[in-house]
């Protein structure tokens, strides 16, 4: 099908709006390349990547220069609005320090010297070098790291080769223990596309730890200032009075890593006392009597002991919960891997939220629609069965498919139970992310090949043998989005410009390897255009449309809250919600949780904790110029009396030394009444190590570097990082 530019344009002009097109872009859309350069004022819909909410939003451009970003209001996680930095996505598109060329390393490793080449000499030189790997040590020494869209076309790229070695930090790292959690309790995660907090409807709702409005996550903070302007009780369970505190009914100021604590003797309150849903306990739950036995001896005076709260908060907090119940939202939180017992902590949540009848329930965590799409034909060949088992479980009963980066990094420096050789790091920087930088740079000397693909020189891209400058999401297109919020819809990503620099797509590097290794059937399309075009066709989506809209809505089943109708499907092994986990116990682990004490710091010594910025996306963003210019560096959160102690005053200098004797880069104090005084807070992702990070290099402290420990969640093999303890020096 041809469509004349003209054509294109009108249709573009109809509904407000005209898309550039571009290498990649479907055929009937690809133009001469004066077409390009002719444009003058566009809106373009695409889909952010400044974090990982997706949010759908519109570029307008100016004669092929992006200069405003604004939230599609069709959208659902956007609703028309964008975060600070979902506007900053301009900065990363424009970012003078962007990675412009293939890189080939020349010196040692972490010298910073390279040579820049072109695609088709970056791009022979890995393929050969994987090849060589492969035979030699078989496919599965060749490992995947990934965040992010493009994460898919590697991961099938090593699919292809026959590796199971595929991993994400965002389980290990952040939420993988949460999900464990909630599985091993209501056969699913409580997350769709986002998590499946219904606050605007909740009468009550628990944060802990989840600092909503300064982590920035766009619908779900609109839906905070909404449930706050609709009166909802709000309980902060935080030992820093955060922004979300700030707006809350009750802020519970908890001695950092008794969680657990509060939760089980909730738990034992809402049972005594007869608060909890009898009816829905009943009907959908399995194992009450073994929780209401195990948590017998969890009463308020005790918890009040060990979370040095209040024993009056503590029952004050119950009661609400229970007299709002099923309207309650025990919020499942986010990043999740803290102290090494974190699936079962997340087990203690999900439990009460069983008990509260919250789960399905208007005002708890609703329940995911199923979208209604025809099946479509692939075309793509069955993937090699490995030869190997994969490293990525480690000997976690729960690790699940979605691997332990962790686990990747021990084999890589012991050699055990095979060889690691080769690293593919697509958009995620590990020195900033894996706990222990010094195990990290351990396994990465073990690599005989390691190559990264990225828009930023980060730390870890500045280590690689290979570094391949990524298009940035605001320059490319990727595969279709499947929304599942209330309702679900496809979104699309597309170019709202063409690359600059010599930057590629994700999924054109992928294709290229394949091509080199020969593999090339598994990317079966010309252009990743061509492939959504094809696939919102077969899902019966008018793509013309969803190019003009950005966001169409599809048929579902299933409604969020349950009814006669719409009852809840348990995928345990009970089919019920297990509030005793047969798994679990199966396993060998407590099938209800349990507390267990976890070390303290020592007198002089303080916890560290770390959190989000509102305007920045861990170290992806902190060169970004715009959002630079809001915040350059982090500030170490410490409390007045401590400060006044130490002689420290507001604005000046410190260094933190943790329990290993690392000490970190100066960072300002932030003394605050705000925060206990047995920790310290600061922002995590700041200190840029690599000196081409011109904006970011060397400002602010980094946390990563001083959680040297890490606990190991013997359930889901998380590692939990909240167990590092610091003292503050004053800069001479
Ligand atoms: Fe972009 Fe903000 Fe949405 Fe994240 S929350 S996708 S940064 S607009």
């Amino acid at each position: 099908m041809a469509l004349s530019r003209r054509t294109f344009l009108k249709l573009s002009a109809a509904a407000g709006s005209a898309c550039l097109v571009e290498g990649g872009a479907p055929g009937f859309l690809r133009p001469k390349q004066s077409d390009a350069s002719d444009a003058t004022v566009r809106t373009v819909p695409t889909v952010c990547e400044m974090c990982f909410w997706k949010c759908g939003l519109t570029a307008r451009v100016v004669e092929n220069q992006v200069v405003k970003l604004n939230g599609n209001p069709l959208h659902p996680q956007s609703r028309g609005k964008l975060c600070g930095r979902g506007q900053g996505g301009i900065g990363l598109l424009y970012d003078k320090d962007r990675l412009k060329k293939p890189l080939l390393r020349t010196g040692k490793r972490g010298e910073n010297t390279y040579k820049a080449v072109e695609w088709d000499e970056a791009l022979d030189f890995i393929a050969q070098r994987l090849k060589k790997i492969s035979e030699t040590y078989g496919p599965e020494s060749i490992a995947l790291f990934s965040h992010g869209s493009s994460g898919t076309y590697f991961r099938n790229l090593l699919k292809a080769m026959g590796s199971p070695n595929i991993t994400f930090p965002s389980f290990s790292q952040c939420l993988g223990a949460r999900n464990v959690a909630y599985e091993l309790t209501f056969g699913m995660s409580p997350a769709s596309s986002c998590e499946r907090a219904d606050l605007t409807k909740s009468k009550a709702a628990v944060l802990f730890g989840t600092h909503l409005g300064e982590n920035m996550h766009n619908s779900q903070v609109q839906d905070f200032t909404q449930a706050v302007a609709n009166g909802t009780r709000f309980i902060v369970v935080d030992p820093r009075y955060s922004t979300a505190a700030a707006k809350a009914h009750m802020w519970l100021p908890i001695r950092p890593g008794t969680d657990m604590a509060l939760i089980l003797a909730w738990i034992n309150i809402i049972i005594t006392h007869g608060l909890y849903d009898k009816e829905y306990v009943e009907k959908y739950t399995h194992g009450f009597e073994a929780v209401k036995k195990a948590v017998a001896g969890y009463t308020p005076s005790w918890a009040a002991q060990e979370t040095d709260l209040a024993e009056k908060d503590i029952i004050e907090a119950a009661r609400i919960l229970g007299k709002d119940a099923p309207h309650v939202c025990v919020h499942p939180g986010r990043h999740f891997s803290w102290y090494g017992n974190d699936t079962q902590r997340g087990r203690a949540m999900a439990i009460l939220t069983a008990l509260l009848g919250s789960w399905g329930r208007e005002g708890g965590i609703w329940l995911p629609p199923k979208a209604v799409l025809p099946k479509t034909k692939t075309t793509t060949p069955e993937y090699p069965e490995p030869d190997k088992e994969p490293v990525i479980t480690g000997p976690y009963p729960f690790a699940g498919g979605e691997g332990l980066t962790n686990e990747v990094r021990r084999t890589t420096i012991t050699g055990q139970p095979y060889p690691l050789k080769a690293w593919l790091v697509v958009g995620t920087n590990l020195i900033k992310t894996l706990p222990n930088q010094e195990e990290t740079r351990q396994a990465i000397d073990n690599l005989d090949l390691l190559v990264a693909v990225d828009v930023m020189p980060t730390d870890t891209v500045m280590l690689a043998d290979v570094i391949l400058p990524e298009a940035t999401y605001l320059e490319r297109y990727d595969d279709l989005f499947l929304i599942t919020q209330k309702e679900t819809g496809v979104a699309i990503r597309q170019p709202a410009i063409t690359p600059l620099h010599s930057s590629r797509p994700g999924w054109w590097i992928a294709k290229e390897l394949l091509k080199r290794l020969d593999l090339g059937d598994y990317a079966p399309y010309l252009t990743m255009g061509d492939k959504i075009q094809q696939k919102a066709t077969g899902w019966g989506i008018d793509f013309k449309t969803l190019m003009v809209k950005g966001y169409v809505p599809v048929k579902h089943t299933g409604a969020p809250y349950i009814t006669q109708d719409n009852q809840p499907v348990f995928h345990t092994p009970s089919k019920k919600i297990e509030l005793a986990s047969s798994e679990l116990e199966e396993e060998g682990f407590d099938p209800v949780p349990q507390y267990s004490r976890i070390e303290m710091p020592a007198a002089g010594q303080f916890r560290l904790l770390y959190g989000r910025s509102p305007v920045h996306t861990f170290s992806r963003t902190i060169n970004n110029q715009l959002l630079n210019e809001l915040t350059a560096e982090n500030e170490i959160w410490i409390n007045q009396n401590i400060a006044t102690h130490l002689g420290i005053t507001h604005g000046s200098y410190v260094r933190l030394k943790n329990q290993d004797g690392v000490v970190s880069n100066r960072i300002r104090a932030k003394v605050t009444q705000r925060i206990r005084t047995d920790c310290v807070y600061m922002v995590h992702g700041f200190d840029s190590f690599s000196p081409r990070m011109t904006r970011a290099f060397n400002k602010g402290a980094d946390d990563q570097q001083l959680i040297t420990r890490y606990q190991v969640d013997p359930v889901s093999g998380v590692t939990g990082m909240r167990v590092n303890f610091v003292t503050i020096e004053k800069e001479a």
